[in-house]
């Protein structure tokens, strides 16, 4: 029983039912949020209206944004890299709900660009910080034979007695070399600014790409792009998420010395594994943050907007709308940082929590976002009103980091697998 002597309106925080924030968490909290609507706001419409090359071009706003994000301090590695597992599990999922509430695009952009970099802090090698830690990077995987099939690189969704496509791109052990030869999808996102890449590649170790059970060999390695025989394509036009551009990385027997590779033979599906976990992760909260925007501006616009001799909010049935989308706004960040709790506690990390939260999340913020365009009405099909946009990042999600239906199957493997092991069958 709770002893309430008087009942007034809840207190809700800026995410909604916060509790018990630290006065450290609050003012991270402020600081970001201040940064997404002061600048990467109106950054992110403006990259929105952009052709996809203008995104990339060297007059972009996009560079303007970078260089803003990086001297605000807020995505500082190593001061990230300096929290406790417990502190990171609550601070990084507060850092992305809000950039991802200011424009999801250039929060996955600030991300993805540093996705090389963290690879080479989590070495320890100090040559290999040296030489990536500044660089601004992207995930090469995906190829264009290779989608799905890259995600279920332990081949666990393969149908029964076939086997998995060759690919584009391979690699292969050349004494202290490694060369790289063939081409990644056009899906790699942030690649047309990038100057390096995180790059897992199907490799021939000298015993062929494949091995006995059908999986391949693979081998994770950090590549500067400025080596000879790298090129790239240009920027892909997609529907959504406009600001984080996306294109080809060619390599035309690209020579890379083996001191770069970050996980050989036995270590390059871990490696890709703890990759895939912080991603899906990181798309759970900043989804989160997309359908809150999209309810506040849902909720604002009902107060606002008069049909029927009042503000339509005082229908009952838009009522009702609205307390659902706040309800699964609410159900999105307790999924999110229920994976951030799992994989930095102490049974973590595991995909499983990343993808329950990252397919959950995406799925909710496409219906919410879709409600509040409803909400809108025509004004929210429109240019003039933030919704439509909002509803076109959150569609790409479902896609984008692994295939929303392929990431429940893989989850769906391992929960008969424990099930199997636990009871012996
Ligand atoms: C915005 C965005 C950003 C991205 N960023 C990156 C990036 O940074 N780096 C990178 O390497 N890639 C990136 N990708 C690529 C992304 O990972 C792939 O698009 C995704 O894995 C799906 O692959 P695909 O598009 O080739 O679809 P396909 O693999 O062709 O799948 C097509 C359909 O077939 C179904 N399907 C496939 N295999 C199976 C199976 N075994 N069982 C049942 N159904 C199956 C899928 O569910 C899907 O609906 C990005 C994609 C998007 C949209």
């Amino acid at each position: 029983m709770f002893d309430i002597k008087t009942v007034g309106n809840p207190i809700l925080g800026r995410t909604g039912l916060d509790a018990a924030m630290t006065e450290e968490e609050l003012a991270i909290q402020d600081v970001t949020h201040r940064f997404a609507e002061e600048v990467m706001r109106p950054i992110g419409e403006k990259l929105d209206k952009l052709d996809a090359q203008e995104v990339v071009a060297p007059d972009s706003p996009v560079w303007d944004y970078i260089e803003q994000i990086d001297n605000s301090g807020i995505l500082d590695l190593e001061a990230i890299g300096s929290l406790s597992d417990q502190e990171k599990s609550r601070i990084i999922p507060i850092i992305f709900e809000e950039l991802a509430w200011g424009d999801v695009g250039l929060a996955l952009t600030s991300m993805v660009l540093k996705f090389p970099a963290f690879a080479a802090f989590n070495t320890g090698n100090p040559q290999l910080i040296e030489r990536f830690g500044k660089l601004r990077g992207c995930w090469v995987a995906t190829q264009p034979d290779k989608g799905c099939e890259l995600v279920d690189m332990d081949a666990t969704e393969v149908a029964v007695g076939a086997r998995q496509n060759k690919g584009n791109l391979h690699a292969r052990v050349d004494g202290d070399e490694l060369v790289v030869h063939g081409q990644s999808s056009a899906w790699v996102s942030a690649a047309p600014i990038a100057e390096c890449g995180l790059c897992y590649i199907p490799c021939d170790y000298g015993d062929g790409l494949y091995q006995e059970n059908g999986t391949m060999n693979y081998v994770a390695v950090l590549i500067p792009f400025d080596l000879p025989g790298v090129t790239k394509g240009k920027a892909l036009d997609k529907i959504g998420m406009r600001a984080l551009c996306q294109g080809e990385v060619y390599f035309d027997e690209v020579r890379v010395p083996m001191d770069y590779v970050i996980a050989g033979k036995e270590e390059a599906f871990p490696s890709f594994f703890g990759a895939l976990t912080f991603g899906n992760m990181e798309m759970g909260i900043s989804f989160t943050g997309v359908a809150r925007a999209a309810y506040e501006h849902a909720l604002a616009y009902a107060h606002e907007r008069k049909q029927g001799g009042v503000a339509i909010i005082e229908h009952q049935s838009v009522k009702l709308r609205l307390f659902k989308m706040q309800q699964k706004v609410e159900a999105c960040r307790a999924m999110a940082l229920r994976a951030f709790s799992y994989n930095y506690g102490p049974n973590g990390p595991h995909l499983l929590a990343s993808i329950d939260s990252k397919t959950f999340v995406t799925d909710t913020c496409v219906e919410v976002t879709s409600e509040a365009l409803q909400l809108l009405g025509g004004n929210g099909l429109t240019k003039e009103y933030p919704t439509e946009k909002l509803f076109r990042d959150a569609r790409t999600s479902q896609i984008a980091d692994g295939e929303n239906n392929h990431l429940a199957l893989k989850a769906a493997t391992w929960i008969s697998r424990e099930f199997k092991e636990k009871n012996g069958l």
